[in-house]
């Protein structure tokens, strides 16, 4: 579904991609592990077409996203993003915020983008706060209004960075239920993340990738019990 071929990415002197090469299968749930400025973001973001890569190319399923003639817009509604910070429109409320991007930009009419958004509401578990405002809402309920309005494009592939890093811990466990729920649902996604426990149980596969390359990848038990490189054993000490 997903292939990331070769992928470069510089920031001007700094080579922060160096030769990445992912395949991620329809329905599968990619963990994507490894120490702070390992360039995990970066390589969410380049899929995304948030940043634009230095070399290589990324394909979903046979297009080509990395090519010019692409239409950007197009792309991010086949891939959808969440990120650690929920960046919500905070002057709009939780519906609002998930019917906006189907309104003006696939041009729902706005009754059937409401149906849809409180039907992603109540798939969350927030149906009962649709008309409150980003700040009316805990960490754990506006990520989870996030997640609704990724979702309220029909995305292909959802792509998760580190969601549940900002949140407070007892908020942690809401977010991975929702997670977990799309996975079962059959929902292709990359995951970074440092929750072990949800890589264990959720991911199909884990990629270790540690300055700009994948160092090691596997199945949870292998990666887990089992890593055979030194530097994914160092870093999983220091985490686990
Ligand atoms: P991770 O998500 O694994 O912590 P990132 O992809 O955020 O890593 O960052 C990898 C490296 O790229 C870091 O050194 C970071 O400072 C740098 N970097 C990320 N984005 C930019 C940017 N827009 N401009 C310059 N450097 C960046
Ligand atoms: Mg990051």
């Amino acid at each position: 579904m997903l292939r990331v071929e070769n992928l470069h990415k510089k920031f001007g002197d700094l080579h922060v991609l160096k030769g990445v090469n992912l395949k991620v299968e329809k329905g599968e749930v990619v963990v994507l592990i490894g120490p702070s400025g390992s360039g995990k973001s970066t390589l969410l973001r380049c899929i995304n077409r948030l940043e634009e890569p230095t070399s290589g190319r990324i394909f979903l399923d046979d297009e080509e996203i990395t090519s010019d003639r692409v239409d950007i817009n197009r792309i991010r509604q086949r891939i959808g993003m969440v990120f650690q910070q929920f960046n919500l429109f905070p002057h709009l409320t939780a519906i609002e915020n998930i019917t906006l991007a189907p309104i003006k930009v696939k041009r729902m009419d706005k009754e059937e983008a409401y149906r849809i958004g409180m039907r992603l509401l109540e798939k969350v578990g927030l149906r009962d706060k649709a008309n409150y405002y980003p700040h009316q809402l805990s960490g754990g309920q506006q990520q989870r209004v996030a997640i609704a309005r990724a979702l309220a494009m029909n995305p292909e592939v959802m792509l998760f960075d580190e969601v549940t890093s900002a949140l407070d811990p007892e908020l942690v466990k809401e977010v991975l239920e929702v997670m977990r729920e799309l996975a079962r649902e059959g929902m292709t996604m990359l995951v970074v993340t440092h929750e072990m426990g949800f890589a264990r149980e959720v991911g199909d596969r884990v990629i270790f990738m540690d300055h700009g390359v994948i160092v090691e990848e596997g199945a949870p038990e292998e990666i887990f019990s089992n890593p055979r490189e030194e530097r994914t054993r160092r870093f999983l000490r220091m985490i686990l």
